[in-house]
């Protein structure tokens, strides 16, 4: 079942708590490196206000481990965040207590309130410690908004405990809406051809996402570091590239389940491969049939699967994109996780990517706007698909 808008409510004159995803880059002197996340909350934020009721904002920042580190201070989000709306942002010095109730409830309808970071307390990842935490935030507000979809799937405090204490009045932001319309709806019901790109190197981390999805790719495309388990699943030399020893029999039983349900599944032809693992390390490109020499790693695709992969990608309808295709943090072994997302921006289909690496990939070139969805949570995305839900959304209330 559906679950509620924001838009759904009557907001004048309310008090609304809304969990946001304030986790951003800081600098040793407090600048904010890269808004994007704090730009992604301004609609719902703009909309709260603009109907009428005051808002208090929260949020995690980092891995303060539930003790207060100025380090991890929410404060200067708080700053940036009064630039972005251009109104005053007040910042509390802690999320519950009695100076954070007393500013809450001097609160009037158009004012905004920053609390200081939910992870200041160890009760905020492991709610069994204090339920009454959750309570606590939740004694702030008369509405609870969850728009911070990069921690929907877990299951904290403020992401998915507090939503028990506002019956009928919890519900999702504009943020949320949208990584549910195309990371559910979009890839539950896609238009074909659908394919998936899956890189990066932790294959034991994302194999549920190739099993959920085998029912309705039509190819896999699979690049990065987990190409080299599948390679050593069917038999092939890789030298020294990384490999999950573990996941090999996993691998091997993928590809027998792709072969009887006629589902291809592309690995690299050719791959950069280099003698160590550093940027300026010898490396050249070898094809992969030819398998990889001890002393050698695999460090990225190769120009001709680039060439040959752009050339079937072209024709899909829906394209699905999650991990990079090398060792991109390495000028020169980002070639093909570049190309990819070039090649991805160029198309009129759906393309949607899900978090992390491949985000970032995307930012670099400047091509966030040529995606139809670029997902703002890596975990979260993959688990969506995985489970068609995800705690932080389930908590909610149904429309
Ligand atoms: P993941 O978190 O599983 O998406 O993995 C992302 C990481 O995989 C990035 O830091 C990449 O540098 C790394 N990676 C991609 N390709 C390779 C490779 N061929 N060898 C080692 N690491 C890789």
């Amino acid at each position: 079942m559906s679950k509620l808008s924001v838009k759904d409510l009557s907001l004048k004159d309310k008090r609304v708590i809304m969990r946001v995803d304030f986790n951003t880059p800081i600098d040793s002197s407090g600048k904010i490196t890269d808004n994007t996340r704090i730009r992604l909350a301004i609609p719902t934020i703009e909309y709260i206000l603009k109907h009428g009721a005051s808002l208090i904002l929260m949020s995690h920042l980092g891995r303060p481990k539930g003790k207060k580190d100025e380090k991890f201070s929410l404060k200067p989000v708080a700053i940036h965040l009064s630039s972005l709306l251009g109104k005053e942002v007040k910042m509390a010095d802690d999320c519950i207590g009695k100076d954070v109730e007393e500013l809450a409830s001097s609160l009037t309808p158009g004012n905004v309130l920053l609390l200081e970071n939910l992870r200041f307390h160890p009760e905020e990842e492991k709610p069994e410690l204090n339920p009454e935490f959750a309570k606590s935030l939740a004694s702030l507000a008369d509405i609870y908004i969850n728009d911070a979809f990069g921690t929907a799937h877990r299951k904290h405090s403020s992401t998915y405990s507090i939503a028990e204490y506002f019956p009928k009045v919890a519900a999702t932001g504009f943020l949320m809406e949208k990584e549910l319309k195309f990371l559910l709806d979009a890839i539950s019901n896609p238009e074909k051809p659908f394919y998936a790109i899956i890189g990066g190197a932790k294959i034991g981390s994302k194999i549920k996402i190739f099993t959920t999805l085998i029912e309705k790719v039509d190819a896999f495309f699979i690049g990065g570091g987990m190409a080299y388990t599948f390679y050593k699943a069917m038999g092939k030399q890789i030298g020294d590239s990384i490999c999950d020893n573990e996941m090999v029999k996993v691998a091997s039983d993928f590809l027998e389940e792709a072969k009887q349900k006629q589902v291809p599944v592309y690995l690299p032809i050719d791959n950069v491969v280099a003698n160590d693992f550093k940027s300026d390390a010898n490396y050249r490109t070898i094809l992969s049939e030819n398998g990889i020499e001890d002393g050698w790693q695999g460090m990225d695709i190769g120009e001709g699967t680039i060439k040959l992969w752009k050339g079937k990608l072209e024709n899909g309808k829906t394209i699905f994109w999650n991990g990079p295709m090398g060792v991109f943090e390495m000028d020169v072994f980002a070639k093909g996780t570049f190309a990819i997302a070039k090649t991805l921006a160029s198309l009129s289909a759906t393309t949607i990517v899900g978090g992390g690496d491949s985000v970032s990939a995307i930012n670099t070139l400047n091509l966030e706007e040529s995606f139809s969805h670029v997902s703002t949570g890596g975990g979260a995305s993959l688990e969506l698909i995985e489970n068609g839900s995800l705690p932080g959304y389930d908590a909610l209330s149904d429309k």
